[in-house]
């Protein structure tokens, strides 16, 4: 396997950065997490415009334009025979002194992993999953804007321990209001009386590209879709409950914190989601 940093392949086990580097020592840099389907790489533009749109909003400057970083995800698949993959492209504020000061980091670095696949095994899409809510609360929005895909990811390495703990494998995280907010890496949707409802961005939630893609999907497939705040309650009573991420694309949650959802089984309209959204993928992939 080979790793692209700072201009160069290197081998899986040469791929090394310093111990200076900002983003090793304060989480200081931006990442994305992208796939592959079919040698197509899926919403490319969506996820460098997030990349750039973090970097911007955290001061770091990017030393790419958009062609060149979408030139060496090119060459990174290639260079690994790669045709379908997850892709994880990081850029860290780079090597400094041991001080919080950005500037004293010269110049970022870039670091672009591509791998096969490990995604969640086929009878969990089967069976759907058992999820919790957790103590921990997402990063206010005026704070820090969780629209921001930083290095920065305690909260969400919480929920996983949380989750961990409960022993599910994921969990949501609500905002301080008490509002649903998203997973440790996924978005959340709820369905009920067949409208399906996912959590505004300002209540603390990435802006997931999945999520996006679901959105704008289930209204083509003629499904009314609501961006609104809602609470643990309106999770426990909905017809059905799903997450949506790069990774994870759709997977049905059966349910939350003991609540059965629905039938305790992937819902009818979460499979016809995940159907399409496939689908989609792979037509969008023929290219
Ligand atoms: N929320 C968080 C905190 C994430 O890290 C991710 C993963 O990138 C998502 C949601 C889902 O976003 P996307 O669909 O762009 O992968």
């Amino acid at each position: 396997q080979w790793i692209y940093l700072n201009g160069e392949f290197v081998k899986k086990e040469d791929a090394k950065i310093s111990v200076y580097d900002h983003g090793f020592l304060y989480g200081d840099g931006v990442f994305e997490g992208i796939r592959v389907y079919h040698g197509n790489v899926y919403k490319l533009e969506e996820h460098l415009e997030r990349l750039f749109n973090s970097a911007k909003s955290i001061m770091l400057n990017i030393p790419y334009t958009m062609d060149e970083l979408t030139d060496i995800i090119v060459q990174t698949l290639k260079k690994n025979a790669l045709r379908d993959a997850y892709i994880r492209l990081v850029v860290s504020r780079g090597v400094g002194n041991l001080g919080l000061d950005p500037t004293t980091c010269a110049k970022p670095q870039l670091i672009v992993i591509a791998e096969e696949l490990a995604i969640y095994p086929k009878e969990l899409y089967e069976r759907g999953l058992e999820i919790v809510t957790v103590a921990t609360r997402r990063n206010r929005p005026d704070v820090l804007s969780p629209k921001v895909k930083s290095l920065n990811y305690l909260n969400n390495i919480l929920v996983k321990i949380e989750a961990s703990l409960a022993g599910v494998s994921e969990a949501l995280m609500l905002n301080n209001e008490g509002y649903v907010a998203e997973g440790s890496a996924d978005n959340v949707f709820i369905l009920r009386k067949g409208v399906l409802l996912t959590p505004p961005g300002y209540i603390g939630a990435l802006e997931g590209i999945t999520r996006n893609a679901i959105v704008d999907l289930a209204l083509d497939m003629g499904y009314e879709v609501k961006e609104e705040p809602f609470t643990r309650h309106d999770v426990y009573t909905a017809d059905e409950v799903f997450l949506t991420g790069t990774a994870a694309e759709v997977i049905a949650v059966v349910k939350v914190d003991g609540r059965e959802i629905g039938e305790g089984k992937p819902g009818p309209e979460t499979q016809r989601l995940l159907k399409a959204f496939r689908q989609k993928v792979v037509e969008d992939g023929v290219k």
